[in-house]
């Protein structure tokens, strides 16, 4: 257990402030027991996977933020034409795509360039292209903390209701991502190759990549783009103090290295108070919030 650990170093953003508590958590024993001390305590935590969608207040965080670094990652043959990987939460999404690519794996071209964890793109089901984590699930091994038993549940993918940057894990808040079990078909290493490059050409011309942010803000709706509806109330390129909606993607906002949460939260406040006004939509948030 660390004390007073800043928590703009541990997100895409680089915003955020420091948390009386922190510790990294890499088995089922050690979550359980850093859950346990803190609620013994009866302070409040926070799971944090990569740490690139979320938003973190620049206020002393009074509780415990538990990163989970469960790094396990097998192998394992089913039939002829797939094979499951099982990963701990903790393992970066970038090494599952590259390990996809070393055993010519298909399914997870999408995911090349999305920062974060195993875990993390679980709980949001993090998409891209029209694919989603949701797609490639077959099992989720999850901590129950909802009471002192602390109960593994192994939830099948129907289990998991995942819908569009949605599933049982961001709805419940009750349970912790252990780990993971995902499906991909047997393929084409070049044709693998390939799309993972072209996906992440696309993803480099409309996103700005090269700076400071949490990705996507808010989610997309049924019948429109949220950075379209930026764009169209004249919010594109916006800035408050060191943070400015992109000039390349108006649904990221961007950190210049000096911005701060509260400066976010404007620019997040006035986007959704103008598309209200022009459109009478409610945008919703995409990031996750701590410490607000
Ligand atoms: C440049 C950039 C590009 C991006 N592109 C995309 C994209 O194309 N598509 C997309 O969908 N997203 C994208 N994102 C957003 C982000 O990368 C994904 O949502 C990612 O999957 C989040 O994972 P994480 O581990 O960083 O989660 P974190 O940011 O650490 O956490 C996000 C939420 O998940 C919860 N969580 C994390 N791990 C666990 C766990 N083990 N158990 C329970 N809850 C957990 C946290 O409590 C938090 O509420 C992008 C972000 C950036 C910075």
């Amino acid at each position: 257990m660390q004390k007073n650990i800043l928590l703009k170093d541990l997100t895409t953003f680089k915003i955020g402030g420091v948390a009386k508590y922190y510790c990294q958590a890499s088995s089922q024993e050690e979550i359980i027991e850093a859950v346990k001390w803190v609620q013994e305590k009866g302070a409040p935590f926070f799971v944090l996977g990569g740490g690139s969608n979320v938003l973190i207040g620049d206020k002393k965080y009074k509780g415990l933020v538990i990163q989970i670094k469960n790094q396990i990652l097998k192998i394992k043959n089913t039939d002829q034409n797939s094979k499951i990987i099982e990963v701990g939460a903790g393992v970066p999404l970038g090494k599952l795509v590259g390990v996809a690519l070393q055993e010519g794996l298909t399914g997870m071209e999408w995911a090349m360039g999305i920062p974060g964890t195993a875990g993390g793109a679980v709980y949001g089901n993090t998409g891209a292209f029209g694919q989603s984590m949701g797609d490639i699930v077959e099992e989720v091994e999850a901590i129950d903390i909802s009471n002192i038993k602390y109960q593994i549940s192994n939830i099948k993918k129907e289990g998991c209701k995942f819908g569009y940057r949605d599933s049982i894990f961001k709805r419940s808040k009750n349970l912790i991502i252990l780990s993971v079990k995902i499906k991909l078909q047997n393929g084409e290493k070049a044709e693998i190759e390939n799309k993972m490059k072209e996906f992440f050409q696309k993803k480099k011309q409309t996103q700005p990549l090269e700076f400071f942010s949490a990705g996507s803000i808010f989610k997309n709706g049924e019948n429109y783009k949220a950075a379209d509806l930026i764009e169209k109330v004249g919010l594109k390129g916006k800035r408050i103090g060191g943070v400015e909606v992109s000039q390349k993607h108006s649904n990221f906002i961007v950190n210049n290295g000096r911005g701060k949460a509260r400066d976010v939260k404007k620019l997040i406040d006035l986007i959704k108070k103008q598309v209200k006004k022009k459109f009478n939509m409610e945008l919703q948030e995409e990031i996750q919030y701590l410490g607000f």
